[in-house]
């Protein structure tokens, strides 16, 4: 991918634990690489297909004198979330804060943290069986889409299905999204959970009925393998009610470990049943 760098923007700002260095400010130094895609800028030469250097050391700017953080973390993480919200252009960021007059009494040529975020694509079942599922299911969406850490949301339609596993329970409403987001798979995962459980959501029969169930089934072509979080889900290519709202989506979408795509995935189900 393309770079534009920025290198040693200073900015007088208020950051820092002690309260002399909310009172009095000092000045920090960032270095930022914005990864973009220039080609067509450079082909046609045109500004409006770039993104403009001078718009981003504004918006640091800004970012780093409208507030006080304690942490130089968190300033990189509130410019980095910035500059990706702002400029729908740049994929990822690095952003470096460094801090040359940082109060420690020892000799030093700066103090500094540097962090790289981006956007990644996110696939996400969505399922409900108890209460008024259609509105469950509308409302996550929502919430997704009111997210500022998440953009492009595209929902599939929703499919009424048989219940999985544990069959002695009514049917489901089931549908997937695909959309943008700048949240870490396990920071998604926690996202999520808050929204099953602004749902009511409760565990009480594994795979039993659930006002609403969301599922991280891709999350770019990671593959994650933890204690609380599997990706891609472990037994997302069994079900039809995974693969069926998928492949309105995404079916060209290949699985990481399988290796076929989701419209293969759901023709070899299909065809298995
Ligand atoms: P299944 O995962 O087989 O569809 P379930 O959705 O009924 O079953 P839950 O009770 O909703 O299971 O989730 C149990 C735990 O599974 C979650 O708390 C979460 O930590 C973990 N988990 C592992 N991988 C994933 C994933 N890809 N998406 C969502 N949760 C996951
Ligand atoms: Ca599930
Ligand atoms: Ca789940």
């Amino acid at each position: 991918m393309d770079e534009i760098r920025i290198d040693n923007l200073k900015v007088f700002a208020h950051h820092g634990v002690f309260e002399h260095e909310n009172i009095n400010g000092q000045n920090f130094y960032v270095n930022a690489v914005l990864y973009t895609d220039t080609e067509k800028a450079g082909t046609l030469d045109r500004l409006e297909c770039s993104t403009d250097y001078g718009s981003v050391c504004a918006l640091i700017y800004k970012t780093m004198t409208r507030n006080t953080f304690k942490l130089i973390e968190s300033v990189a993480q509130k410019t980095a979330l910035e500059i990706l919200q702002n400029f729908p252009l740049v994929e990822s960021v690095d952003i470096e804060i460094r801090k040359p007059e940082a109060p420690v009494e020892m000799d030093f040529e700066s103090l500094s943290v540097k962090v790289h975020r981006g956007w990644h694509t996110a696939v996400i079942a969505l399922g409900s069986n108890i209460g008024d599922s259609r509105k469950y299911i509308e409302n996550a969406v929502e919430q997704l889409e009111n997210s500022e850490y998440i953009k492009y949301v595209k929902v599939s339609d929703f499919i009424v299905t048989k219940p999985y596993g544990y069959t002695e329970q009514d049917d489901f409403l089931n549908g997937a999204l695909v959309c943008r987001t700048v949240l870490s798979p396990h920071s998604l995962l926690d996202l999520l959970h808050d929204i099953e459980n602004n749902a009511n959501r409760t565990r009480e029969i594994h795979w039993g009925p659930r006002t609403l169930d969301l599922d991280i089934i891709f999350y770019d072509d990671n593959v994650i393998d933890t204690t609380d979080l599997t990706v891609p889900h472990i037994d997302m290519h069994n079900r039809d009610f995974v693969l069926k709202p998928l492949n309105q989506l995404i079916p060209y979408y290949r699985h990481p470990i399988l290796n076929l795509t989701v419209a293969q995935l759901f023709e070899k189900l299909t065809k298995n049943d």
